[in-house]
């Protein structure tokens, strides 16, 4: 078999959507398990919407899910922008204008739109009814449009991989415009030059599209081009079985990242909208690679489901090595106003694995890692429970008795105990006003690791600052 060759295609949005993530996913994992290309080219003839942050913003997504794409050897960058091929698009009109494959047609806009309005009374299908076809008598210079003489005669047939054969009937597709008046070639023009330009041999995107496969196989039979394989991926939905929108949450990728999501969970989330093997949900990527099929893409849209994703986040964050998540831990600190020229890496190395276990997303890591750094920290209402004059008393016991012990485990753990044994207190009686004072919450990992973690220095300050305020008696 000849080299796989897949690509995404994205139109810049300004964003890479979840959609459009899923869409590369398939394709990338297509690629690497054929040991094929994949290709990025970047849908920008729409120049209003297309700026340089717009596109940015998607490779930007891409390299965060880890999609390396490859180059093909006739872009200019790594990624193919379709401005850059305005000549090509140009050069192919004019040879199906040449062959009598498409012709000039005259109608004005608002001819269309008039002659739209009065199908759709009569509840029709609006078409364009091919009028300038045979049309002549009218100077070149007059303003036209460049229209594809669609065949009208029999079906055209879509062998899809996931949908199987999808029969259109010829006489619903009418005469495409190719080049609007102002010369500009259009969507399905660009697509099916640049798709047989790059050798593309599966065509795999999202189901939306599936309406203009027929159009764009006419296109290759007009070219006499062979026509690659299709996959027409079922579409993301939400929870109300709506097509996947703002009103469900977010639907940028960068957003994910944003709000502390590893990109592995994102990746091991997306690919099973879709997609399964078996009844697993967990994969390595080197699994991904070696089990993806377009075969067990599903024929149904998937849902999705931001509590799947937010326990696969988890999931991966418990299981990540600690220095792999220092980076945007970082970030986040950042964030959560822990500056990064204030944090030893080495200290957040060991304050982690602490965290792991309890943070479902690195916000909720950050925001619990965030008291190991500040110099003053702020007070959750909850902590009041534990912050009351009737405490007072455990506090001044602790400060004593911490006071010439090392902050390690065993001689803490016998400190705490021994305090316990004299004031008649269980563990947690101690523990929770230790915790409340020196984290400014009620949950943290376990004490010994908090006191260890934090050291000496700051838990006694922390500690004497609630000892000062309570014996003033304030509440
Ligand atoms: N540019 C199209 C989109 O963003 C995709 C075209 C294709 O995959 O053929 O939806």
């Amino acid at each position: 078999m000849s080299e796989i060759r897949v690509r995404f295609a994205p139109s810049p949005t300004g964003f890479l959507h979840i959609g459009g993530a899923r869409t590369a996913i398939f394709n990338w994992l297509y690629a690497r398990h054929h040991q094929g290309k994949f290709y990025l080219r970047i849908e920008d003839t729409d120049q209003s919407r297309s700026t340089d942050e717009a596109i940015e913003a998607i490779l930007d997504g891409m390299r965060w899910l880890g999609l390396d794409w490859d180059r093909w050897e006739g872009s200019k960058g790594d990624a193919l922008r379709q401005t850059e091929r305005f000549d090509l698009y140009r050069q192919k009109i004019s040879d199906l204008l040449e062959q009598e494959k498409a012709y000039r047609c005259y109608c004005t806009a608002d001819e269309l739109a008039e002659r739209r309005k009065v199908a759709m009374k009569a509840k029709q299908v609006p078409r364009y009814d091919g009028r300038c076809r045979d049309r002549t008598g009218l100077a070149p210079d007059h303003p036209y449009a460049i229209r594809f003489k669609a065949s009208k005669e029999g079906k055209i047939v879509v062998r899809d991989q996931v949908k199987g054969e999808v029969v259109f009937d010829s006489s619903t597709v009418d005469d495409l415009i190719i080049a609007r008046s102002d010369g500009s070639p259009t969507y399905n023009l660009c697509v099916v030059v640049d798709d047989v330009a790059m050798g593309i041999t599966h065509v795999i995107r999202g189901d939306d599209h599936l309406n203009n496969t027929p159009r764009q196989i006419q296109l290759y039979e007009a070219f006499g081009y062979p026509i690659p394989h299709f996959a027409h991926v079922p579409m993301i939905l939400g929870s109300d079985k709506a097509r996947l929108s703002k009103r469900h949450g977010a639907t940028a990728v960068q957003q994910y990242r944003d709000e502390g999501y590893l990109p592995e969970a994102m990746l091991n989330y997306l690919v099973r909208l879709g997609w399964s093997h078996k009844d697993q949900e967990i994969f390595t990527l080197e699994e991904l690679v070696e089990k993806f099929a377009l075969e067990d893409v599903g024929t149904s849209p998937a849902i999705f489901n931001p509590e799947k994703l937010l326990w696969l986040n988890a999931h991966y964050i418990k299981n990540a090595a600690p220095p792999h998540l220092v980076e945007s831990l970082l970030k986040q600190l950042n964030d959560v106003g822990v500056a990064k020229k204030r944090i030893n890496t080495e200290t957040l190395n060991r304050i982690i694995p602490a965290l792991q276990e309890r943070s479902r997303t690195l916000i909720e890591m950050a925001e619990s890692a965030a008291y190991f750094f500040l110099d003053e920290i702020e007070y959750d209402e909850k902590t009041q429970k534990f912050l009351k004059p009737e405490n007072l008393e455990i506090l001044k016991t602790v400060r004593k008795t911490l006071d010439d012990i090392p902050f390690e485990h065993d001689p803490l753990l016998e400190a705490l105990k021994g305090i316990c044994e004299t004031m008649g207190l269980k563990l947690a009686q101690v523990a929770q006003p230790i915790r409340a004072a020196i984290t400014g919450k009620v949950v943290s990992p376990g004490i010994f690791d908090v006191l260890m973690l934090l050291g000496k220095e700051k838990a006694f300050k922390r500690i004497d600052f609630q000892i000062e305020r309570l014996s003033k008696g304030e509440p």
